[in-house]
Order: structure tokens, then sequence, then C-alpha cells
């Protein structure tokens, strides 16, 4: 019986592959180079050779593979297995990669937007095990999510729920979000967000640290934030209260839209910690007092940066 399974995470930049045996476990990884720049089809027999080399390493073959899983950045069209827009990949824009990965390698193929892949990890095997209904959460560059309700993901009619970055929580702010907008959640709560919110304080005369701090406007990022925030910087830590109570207002919408009893929260920007998320859920919790009767308990990640290919993995289950 065929019982192994590869999980892949796909990116702009890198293609990390997991294969794992009939229990789950995780028996061989591989990373390589996405090569971004190729055809769709092109692509994906690179992919497909990088996935024979991984299983020839492990003396298998496509024929012991239960499936294929995909995690991709962008718009995936959960039930017909098409790319609509991916990310960094302008290639795969309304590719069928799962009736083609299945051409070529013969197994079955699943595929999904890579939050909600991380969410289905985290869900089953990281910090939202035994959660009922779970909100995940990854803030770095962009802010993304993943919902899984009744222990299922929740994915809408054309594969798109859960992007929760592009939920608008203000009435017009200044800063205009990577879709165009703005009025979204990632131009607040992201690290793209708080960087574009100092360099438009500064531009507009406010005294800091950050330009001298990050070697040059250009290069300041929510890390550097934090830092400058650590050495009493006042713009950086007006910076970090913004997106704080912008990451409160999203947890309180996600409590009084989903009822969740669980959040759980990843990526780079997430590691400013206390300061931000600690901040954050302060203010959840004056916004709905309720919620300390009836938590919605927010954790951070356990999976790491192996979410992608766990998740992509159980895709297949
Ligand atoms: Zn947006």
């Amino acid at each position: 019986m065929p019982g192994y399974r590869i999980g892949v995470d796909v990116g702009g930049t890198k293609l990390a592959y997991g294969l794992f045996d009939e229990h789950f476990s995780l028996v061989a990884t591989a990373r390589e180079p996405s090569a971004a720049e190729l055809p769709a089809d092109d692509m994906l027999r690179l992919m497909h050779g990088h996935m024979q080399e991984l299983l020839c390493g492990m003396g298998l073959g496509m024929k012991d593979l239960a499936g294929i899983g995909m995690a991709l950045p962008g718009h995936i069209y959960f039930s017909r297995g098409v790319i609509i827009t991916a990310s960094n990949l302008p290639n795969w824009s309304n590719y069928p990669a799962k009736e083609k990965l299945h051409a070529l390698t013969g197994a079955s193929v699943v595929l999904d937007n890579d939050a909600n892949v991380a969410a289905l990890a985290e869900y089953k095997l990281g910090a939202g095990r035994g959660a009922a209904n779970m909100v995940y959460l990854t803030i770095s560059t962009g802010l993304g999510g993943g919902l899984v309700l009744d222990g299922k993901l929740f994915r809408g009619t054309y594969g798109s729920a859960g992007e929760l970055g592009h939920t608008f929580i203000t009435e017009n702010d200044q800063i205009t979000c990577g879709c165009g907008r703005t009025r979204c959640a990632e131009t607040i709560c992201s690290g793209t967000g708080m960087a574009n919110y100092a360099k438009m304080r500064l531009a507009g005369g406010a005294k800091s640290i950050l330009p001298e701090l990050a070697g040059g406007m250009e290069h300041i990022t929510a890390r550097i934030i934090g830092e400058a925030e650590k050495r009493g910087d006042a713009l950086a830590a007006e910076t970090i209260d913004r997106a704080a109570n912008g990451l409160a207002t999203v947890f309180y919408n996600l409590y009084q839209t989903f009822g969740c009893d669980r959040l759980v929260y990843g990526g780079g920007v997430a590691k400013l910690g206390e300061r931000l998320m600690g901040k954050a859920e302060e203010r959840f919790y004056e916004l709905i007092p309720m919620a300390k009767e009836y938590p919605m308990t927010i954790v951070p990640a356990e999976l790491g940066d192996n979410a992608g290919i766990i998740g992509a993995a159980l895709l297949t289950a």
C-alpha cells in the first residue's frame, strides 16, 4: 500500500519539500531555488525532478506516494485545483496545477493557499490542537489568515476565504496596501505597513533614530522598529502601538464573527512579542470583556518554517 506523502511549500524564491511516511513522520526534506521566471509547465517539470530525487534518496518512487500536497502564496480555487493568482509567481496565473502535476507524476494532488495550509498544520499538530474553532494569523511582510471552523478548513465558495489582511479596519488610511486599496488591516499590522507608516511620519518631519539605525530610510523594517522602541524611540513606540491597536480590532472582528476559542499567530513580526502581541491581546480584552469568561486563547504558532510542508502533506490525508 502506498503510504508516503510529499508536502511542497512553493514560494517566489524557494521550494521546500517534505517527505512523510505513513505515520506522518518527516523522513526527508529538500530545499531548492524556485525559478519563478520559468513558464509554469517547466517549473512543474523541475519540481517533478526534485520529488523524484527526494524519493530516490530513500529507495522509493512515485508509486509509493499516497499523495502530493502543495502550499502556494495567493488565491487557489481549491475545489478546481487551479491557481488563480500566486504572489511572486506571475507565470502561474489561472494555471490548473492539480491536473498538470497529476499527469506528470500519476499521484493524487491537492493544492491550497499557504496560510490555509499553515492553519491546518497548527490545528492538527501544533498550537491549535484541541480547539473547536481556530483562526491562524501570520504577521510578516504581509498579513495572512486561515480559518478552521468546526474542525475543518473553511475556504469559502471560491477558495478565497480567510484573507484577513485585506479586511477593512480603517475608514481611510493614507497608506496603500499591496492590493491597491487603502483601508486594509495589512497597511496597519504587517511589517510592510509598519515600515510605511514610520516612513510617512518621518517624511512629515517626525524625529526618530530609525533612519540612522536602519542605515537609511529605505531599510526600515519591523525588526528595526522593535530595536528602536527598546532604545526609547517615540516614533517606533507609536508605530508598534498603532499596529497593536489594529491587531486588537482584527481579533475583535474574528471573535464577533466566528466565536473562535483559539487564535494562533506566526510570522516574523509576531516576534516583537509582548510589545506588539501582549498589547494587542490586552486591548482585545478591553474591547470585549466577555472574552475573559468565554476566551479566545491567543498563542504563538509551534511549527515554525515547517508548517508549510507539514500542512501541505496533511491536505492529502
Ligand atoms: Zn489589501
